[in-house]
């Protein structure tokens, strides 16, 4: 059968500092994201899930099965999502002017993810999701939950586990928080929201 395989990252273990450190790379992708791909593959057999996508088994799973397809889908979406740091980054083309047409400015939006995601108690992921008919939504979920699960197409993640910032960050996750708008790579971003 053929079984998940941990995504090679677009970018160098060091490539992300002085926002995330090779260390916190190292543990996050090289040993957290590698155990989600670990448990999967040996849940998978008998399952009734084999062959099937990770957004199916989302979809369509519980339990171990559910948590660790879950980790996969979201830290896929978020370790593809970000790249070395940029300077003024900002939103690009048809996302950039959506984003302007919701929520005012992309100042409001960055403000309004932000605190979704300082806010969420535990541990979670934050998210900007497209509608069937291109409405932006930004929304909570906790543990391995994505929002492929109410029918949304997921565009930006921020991990807000506290595995994804602790070594650098300790209990500041807002400043955590303020300093991952360096690394998000729009044009992968605007490339979902148009896919
Ligand atoms: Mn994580």
């Amino acid at each position: 059968m053929e079984s998940f395989k941990l995504i090679e990252l677009p970018y160098a273990a060091d490539a992300l500092q002085p926002v995330i450190s090779e260390t916190t790379i190292g543990f996050h992708h090289g040993k957290h994201l590698q155990t989600y791909v670990n448990n999967l593959n040996a849940a998978l057999p008998g399952s009734g899930f084999e062959g099937k996508s990770l957004e199916e088994i989302v979809r369509q799973s519980g339990g171990g099965i559910f948590n660790n397809a879950g980790q996969i889908l979201n830290h896929n979406l978020y370790f593809l999502g970000i790249q070395p740091p940029t300077a003024d980054n900002k939103p690009v083309g048809k996302l950039a002017s959506a984003i302007d047409a919701q929520f005012g400015s992309f100042d409001a939006f960055k403000q309004a993810f932000t605190q979704q995601g300082a806010t969420l108690f535990g541990s979670g992921w934050v998210w900007l999701s497209a509608d069937s008919e291109g409405r932006l939504i930004i929304s909570q979920e906790g543990n391995a939950h994505n929002p492929v699960e109410q029918g949304l197409k997921p565009l930006l993640t921020f991990d807000v586990w506290e595995h994804a910032y602790y070594l650098d960050y300790q209990n500041r996750r807002a400043d955590h928080l303020a300093a991952l708008w360096q690394l998000v790579n729009w044009k992968e971003i605007e490339n979902r929201f148009l896919a």
